[in-house]
């Protein structure tokens, strides 16, 4: 039986093999494996790209968060660390690096409901939630499956509290709050270049991004275990760079990014057109009022009634591979219990959600037949 997965990591090597192997190549013959000219490179390419003045490399998604975060401990509080009464808001329906690095950074994650329609965090909850909580610091806005949360509110209540906002971006390189590119509107961003996401390289990787000229010296001072000098370091710091291997790669892969979001775009639209019309689904609408571009890193579904895990079982024993993210809140997760993180509000969006998503394969380079076939065989599960 032939088989449809969610990314077909070989065909896209395939599709772009030529810059690939040469950029391996130009490092298999210069041998600078640390901080090599490739990061340089891409850091710069990276910073034209998203409009900010600084890109910083680190070694994943999740230490480019942890390193901003403590940039801005220290920057703000002049201290290596947040204390537990810092707080800091962000969605509880997110994968789980997002609110664990903001307790490695020593703060207290708040988690807020999302919006049902987007997945995104609830605008309204944020809003209460500062009302309502002391010692707010700032937020972590997550662009969920490629998609923008509302920036310009975002900055709005970050602007009048006070408050830093550090963008994950893991999910949504490319993507677009009205004219800006995500990752470069809060205070900074962070981006992950894990192989599934849809700018991936052939390991770990990521990428801090600001206009913040002392947090762009402090996360590159954290990368190198803390100091100018490693050999003499002020801070507590990190192994955090980035991978020349993996930088020459992404880099590589750099001049496929928008072809590859359109293709994304492209089949998520199909499967709009061609889903929208059966009972018991909830598609990602575009709403006519949001000024964003999704690049649809998941072309993630709602199944009703229940039906989720049915539907799921049924697509793999017709050889469709599908993926639930996130089967749990970080709330109900014991690493954010004991007293270590606080729920604002019932989040039962945040849990609903885990209940009923699931997302389709959305390969930049699957053909029409197997987009066309995955939509065949979910009609045909709501009718039989
Ligand atoms: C993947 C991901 C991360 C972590 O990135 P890694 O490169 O895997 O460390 C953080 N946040 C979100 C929302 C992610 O999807």
């Amino acid at each position: 039986m032939k088989t449809i997965p969610m990314l077909d990591l070989r065909l896209e090597y395939e599709y772009m093999k030529e810059d690939i192997d040469n950029a391996i190549k130009k490092c298999l013959n210069h041998q600078r494996w640390i901080l090599g000219p490739e990061v340089k490179e891409l850091e710069d390419k990276m910073a034209l790209y998203l409009g900010t003045k600084h890109c910083i490399g680190a070694c994943s998604g999740t230490e480019a968060l942890v390193m901003a975060l403590r940039a801005l401990a220290i920057k703000r509080k002049k201290q290596e660390f947040f204390d537990h009464n810092d707080k800091i808001i962000t969605t509880s329906f997110t994968f789980t690096a997002t609110g664990d690095t903001i307790l490695r950074a020593g703060a207290t994650p708040v988690f807020v409901d999302i919006d049902p329609e987007t997945f995104n965090i609830d605008i309204h909850q944020i809003e209460e939630c500062i009302a309502k909580t002391k010692n707010v610091v700032g937020i972590v806005p997550v662009h969920l499956y490629g998609q923008a949360c509302n920036m310009d509110e975002i900055m709005k209540l970050a602007g009048e509290h006070e408050l830093f906002i550090l963008e994950d971006v893991a999910q949504a390189y490319g993507g677009m709050w009205k004219e800006q590119k995500l990752g470069s509107i809060g205070t900074a961003g962070a981006f992950s270049f894990f192989p599934a996401k849809n700018l991936g390289g052939f390991g770990d990787g990521g990428m801090v991004a600001t206009d913040d000229d002392e947090i762009m010296e402090m996360v590159r001072m954290l990368l190198r275990h803390g100091g100018k000098d490693k050999y003499n370091v002020d801070h507590v710091g990190y192994n955090g760079r980035l991978d020349t291997l993996q930088a020459a790669i992404v880099s590589a892969k750099m001049k496929y990014i928008d072809e590859f979001n359109e293709k994304r775009r492209n089949i998520a639209e199909i499967y709009t057109k061609e889903l929208s019309d059966v009972d018991g689904l909830v598609l990602p609408v575009k709403n006519v009022n949001m000024p964003d571009e999704h690049v649809f890193h998941q072309y993630t579904i709602s199944v009703l009634r229940g039906k989720r895990n049915e539907l799921q079982k049924y697509l793999k024993e017709k050889g469709i591979s599908t993926m639930v993210y996130y089967p749990y809140p970080l709330h109900k997760m014991k690493v954010f219990g004991s007293g270590r993180s606080k729920s604002f509000g019932s989040l039962m969006h945040s849990e609903s959600a885990t209940e009923h998503v699931l997302s389709l394969p959305v390969e930049p380079l699957q053909s029409m037949a197997d987009t066309e076939k995955i939509i065949d065989i979910i009609r045909k599960f709501f009718t039989k």
